[in-house]
């Protein structure tokens, strides 16, 4: 049975102002989880509504919709997206059979959560109906210019400040925010791929494809320097097509207007694929960066934190870009749940970094490692990449279990990765951490001193921005800001 609960979280007894600078996937999540625990929550976004929202496919693993579930949008969900349990590996060039991953029930089990796909707008309506109702306010045309931490007050285009007692920086890989933390303007080193993103009318879909597309199932094709991803989405009437290819060299960001044919950017796929190539709309060019870990997502001043692609940028269409985005969010209100005292804000930013940085470094380090493995140009690993599949595939095994059941690199992905629940995690940092300094602080405030008699370095020694909290993940090792050139 999965995780399913909207009962009410823990309520902060000392709400606030949240300032959300954009209103992607990270911003209306996080607005929703804040005032799911009685914070205020406002959302500036630069799109009208309509732009904010794109018209291609999104997967959600089952860490993301065991939120969703908690958040009580079971029902919401099953209404737009489409549940899937398999994955068929497939050649680009000649379309030959690999194998395939089900995941199973008792598999789904231990993750509390299931694998669904649908479209990035369909979430985004469905986080903006629940952010709203719940009591947020949103507001597109809202660009934000200029951000002035320490005031803890915003520009926007149109001239009008706005403040708040804590900024969010949900803006994204390109949004402003980024820039204040870092304290200047990165973009990032261009991998040589793109993401090509579209979606094709679901008649297209080639006969020995049907079953596929009847289970909800992923199409996952490895070509030499190339790999498709595909999946029905929009109640089966359209595929969503990814195609990862060599970047032309130009600028391309989601929300741009397509702009690429595919045919001419998926000319030697499988010829029965050849009429979801012919028949797809244009699609975007996405460029693939590649960003070193940035050391601090929160600014020196403590009242601008980083969420989502701000904070991380994955590459685009990975299975985690979006449920870390949420993760983020729902990790952030959990621990401002506890907030009771103003004093307390900054030590719950740091907190967060602390909690989210370790999970978000090893997910995003394996999933430039997947993407960067569907692309391989050919060579002696594609190769036994392809042969260690087939022969997995021919035994009817599951070829992302290796053929081990509970010993598999699968189960420890499942564990740590798709098992993973940040709410608990959060919960864990208060039970482990944020009570014992609550009580330090309140033994020091009834005149309790440190052994050399000095109040006052009881307190200091304390030093939460300090604490690594235990996650399972391995962390890749932070670069400081002076290590930025990209
Ligand atoms: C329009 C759009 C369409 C997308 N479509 C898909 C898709 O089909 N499939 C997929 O897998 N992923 C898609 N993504 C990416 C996906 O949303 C992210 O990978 C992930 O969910 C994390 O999102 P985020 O909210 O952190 O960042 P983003 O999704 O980048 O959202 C950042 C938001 O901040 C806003 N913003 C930026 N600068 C400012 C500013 N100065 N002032 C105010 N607001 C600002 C942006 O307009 C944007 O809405 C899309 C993203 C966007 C923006």
């Amino acid at each position: 049975m999965s995780a399913e609960s909207s009962s009410t979280p823990l309520q902060t007894v000392h709400p606030i102002s949240f300032l959300i600078i954009g209103g992607g996937i990270a911003g209306l999540a996080c607005a929703l989880a804040l005032r799911r625990v009685g914070h205020h929550a406002l959302v500036l976004e630069r799109h009208d509504m309509k732009s904010a929202r794109g018209d291609s496919g999104i997967r959600l693993p089952p860490n993301l919709t065991k939120i969703l579930f908690h958040w009580g949008l079971r029902s919401a969900l099953k209404e737009k997206a489409l549940i899937s349990h398999t994955i068929l590996f497939a050649t680009y060039e000649s379309g030959d059979y690999l194998g395939s991953q089900v995941w199973s029930q008792d598999v789904l089990k231990e993750t509390r959560g299931v694998f669904m796909v649908l479209k990035h707008a369909e979430l985004y309506d469905i986080l903006y109906e629940a952010a709203t109702r719940a009591g947020a306010q949103i507001r597109h045309n809202a660009e934000v210019v200029e951000i002035d931490a320490s005031e803890r007050e915003v520009t926007l285009a149109s001239g009008e400040t706005v403040s708040g007692d804590v900024l969010v920086g949900a803006d994204g890989e390109y949004g402003p925010s980024r820039a204040v933390v870092i304290g200047k303007q990165v973009r990032g080193s261009p991998t040589g791929l793109a993401m090509y993103d579209t979606l094709v009318p679901g008649k297209y879909v080639p006969p020995h494809l049907f079953k596929l597309r009847e289970q909800n199932g992923v199409y996952v094709a490895f070509g030499d320097g190339r790999a498709i991803l595909a999946y029905p989405v929009g109640n089966k009437e359209e595929i969503a097509f990814q195609f990862y290819g060599p970047d032309d060299g130009g600028d391309g960001k989601f929300g741009d207007a397509p702009s690429m044919p595919v045919i001419d950017i998926a000319s030697k796929v499988d010829p029965r694929l050849q009429p979801i190539v012919k028949n797809a709309r244009k699609a975007t060019r996405i460029t693939i960066r590649d960003h070193n870990d940035l050391e601090d997502w929160v600014e020196d001043d403590g009242r601008l934190v980083l969420i989502g692609e701000a904070a991380h940028p994955f590459p685009p269409g990975t299975i985690q870009a979006t449920a870390m985005a949420v993760e983020d969010g729902a990790v952030l209100a959990k621990l401002f749940s506890h907030l009771s005292e103003e004093r307390q804000i900054e030590s719950f930013l740091y907190a967060f970094q602390e909690l989210r940085q370790p999970r978000t470094r090893s997910v995003r380090a394996s999933e430039f490692g997947n993407a960067f493995f569907m692309a391989m140009p050919a060579c002696e690993q594609s190769r036994q990449r392809d042969e260690g599949m087939r022969m997995l595939g021919e035994k009817g095994l599951n070829v992302l279990e290796g053929g081990d059941g509970e010993a598999s690199g699968a189960w420890d992905e499942i564990r740590t990765v798709f098992g993973y629940d940040c709410e608990d995690e959060a919960d864990d940092w208060w039970v482990q951490w944020g009570l014992l300094r609550e009580r330090a602080l309140g033994r020091q405030a009834d005149g309790e001193e440190d052994e050399d008699g000095d109040p006052a370095a009881a307190s200091s020694a304390f030093d939460f921005s300090a604490f690594t909290v235990q996650v399972s993940e391995i962390a890749t090792e932070a670069v400081s800001e002076h290590d930025y050139d990209e």
